[in-house]
């Protein structure tokens, strides 16, 4: 697993040191939603442009631990281009990945609940399962965007 475990510290730290969808859009038209972790203080503000059910594009700003920017990064890469419906599902798989304490490449009997191959660098963030405080990190700019979706006209 140390290999696998070396690609994903990789992809964090590339994420965290080259963040992907920086910036701002104006708003209006696009969606503006502000996400705050206390517990560590991430912060980010995302912008989000839906067109015909579509996510057509996303950028953000904010700033805070590596977990968190990496998993803003993360996420925009993810979602930008996806169908509403697709980005909730999406969601809704990295909430399963961040309480799925069984989810390996390589497991026995029981199937993960999360295909770790199905979801691309996603799986990156895989680690953070194993040390709770920072799955508030992990999750704050999905949460973020889940909101961001909800405001959805
Ligand atoms: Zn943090």
């Amino acid at each position: 697993m140390s290999n696998l475990e070396d690609l994903y510290r990789e992809i964090i730290l590339d994420h965290y040191r080259s963040p992907r969808n920086r910036g701002e859009l104006a708003s209006p038209p696009a969606i503006r939603v502000e996400g705050f972790n206390p517990l560590c203080g991430d912060e980010i503000v995302l912008y989000l442009d839906v067109n015909d059910g579509v996510v057509t594009d996303l950028k953000m700003t904010g700033h805070g631990c590596s977990i968190s920017q990496a998993s803003a990064s993360l996420m925009g890469a993810a979602v930008k281009g996806q169908t509403v419906e697709k980005a909730r599902a999406t969601i809704l798989t990295f909430k399963q990945l961040m309480t799925d304490h069984e989810s390996t490449l390589e497991h026995d009997g029981e199937p993960a609940k999360v295909d770790l191959r199905s979801i691309g660098e996603l799986a990156a963030l895989q680690g953070v399962v194993k040390f709770p405080v920072r799955i508030k990190c992990a999750m704050l700019a999905w949460n973020t965007l889940s909101q961001g979706i909800d405001e959805l006209p």
